[in-house]
């Protein structure tokens, strides 16, 4: 059987089981994981995709014990289930609204705002929210403390790389809050997508280093062919990525190109980027 069975939850610890949503793609890896936490009194992070067998199999899974409903961010990949297992089920809904740059679930409308630090706690688990913002700017992170497990959301990604799309999406921020996460003691990350990343702080650190040493790439670029478009440097920093992939590198790249110019790097002038004189 599959890692990740459609409509089946999988065990993961005593107290968490993850169900995979039957979305696998280029962008989702195996489908979307929805995570339950607690048997009593349940917990479901991240609904997914509202589709109908999907739904059935969370509430198949949940029963009556649903009393809460969290959302890692409001992709359409994360949250569009809420408003029907809600609905079902009477669970309040939680989780942080942004402006639609067309990225977002527009059937994400109401909901109780996280806080950052903010802990639930019940008999069986303490549920801690973690702000991460930096894949998009309402991301949180949720540690199931007793399992010092961390569920990611799209922060980090089982087997591919994060997405950031500018300006809901910052890489600077993006890198704050992968570096926020070596603070906590961690044992599994449950990431949105792909399976269980048992070494936590090689896996973070990992991430962080490929960001900065593609932010090398993008100012070494920059520094060689001058003023230019975006789409000069493209080819050149993602000489190492499949072109079928450079369509999406490129928001990735004009997120780092961002972080440069914020961080008086690089400047820009419209669509033309370009090296800071240092002489
Ligand atoms: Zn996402």
């Amino acid at each position: 059987m599959s890692q990740f069975p459609y409509g089946v939850p999988v065990v993961l610890t005593p107290r968490v089981r993850r169900l995979t949503a039957p979305n696998s793609g280029l962008m989702t890896g195996p489908g979307t994981n929805s995570y339950l936490v607690g048997h009593q009194r349940i917990a479901l992070v991240d609904p997914g995709p509202a589709i109908s067998s999907h739904i059935n199999a969370l509430l198949d899974a949940v029963g009556d014990r649903l009393n809460w409903i969290f959302v890692t961010h409001t992709h359409k990949d994360h949250s569009p289930a809420a408003q029907a297992v809600a609905a079902a089920t009477g669970a309040e809904v939680i989780g942080n609204i942004i402006p639609n740059d067309g990225f977002q679930d527009p059937s994400f409308v109401e909901a109780r705002a996280v806080v950052d630090d903010e802990c639930l706690r019940t008999d069986e688990f303490n549920l801690r929210a973690v702000l991460t913002p930096g894949h998009v700017a309402n991301h949180v992170c949720y540690l199931i403390e007793e399992d010092r497990m961390l569920l990611t959301g799209d922060h980090v990604m089982g087997g591919s790389t994060v997405v950031i799309i500018p300006p809901a999406g910052d890489m600077g921020q993006y890198i704050r809050s992968l570096e926020r996460m070596l603070d906590y003691d961690l044992e599994h990350l449950a990431p949105g997508h792909g399976g269980l990343i048992e070494t936590p702080h090689t896996e973070v650190k990992r991430l962080i280093k490929h960001r900065l040493k593609r932010e090398r790439k993008v100012s070494d670029a920059l520094a060689v062919a001058g003023p230019c478009p975006i789409s000069t440097l493209l080819p050149v920093v993602y000489d190492d990525v499949d072109t079928s992939l450079h369509a999406m590198a490129e928001k990735s790249l004009y997120a780092h190109l961002l972080k440069l110019v914020n961080e008086g790097q690089a400047r820009v002038d419209g669509e033309v980027w370009g090296p800071i004189d240092r002489n």
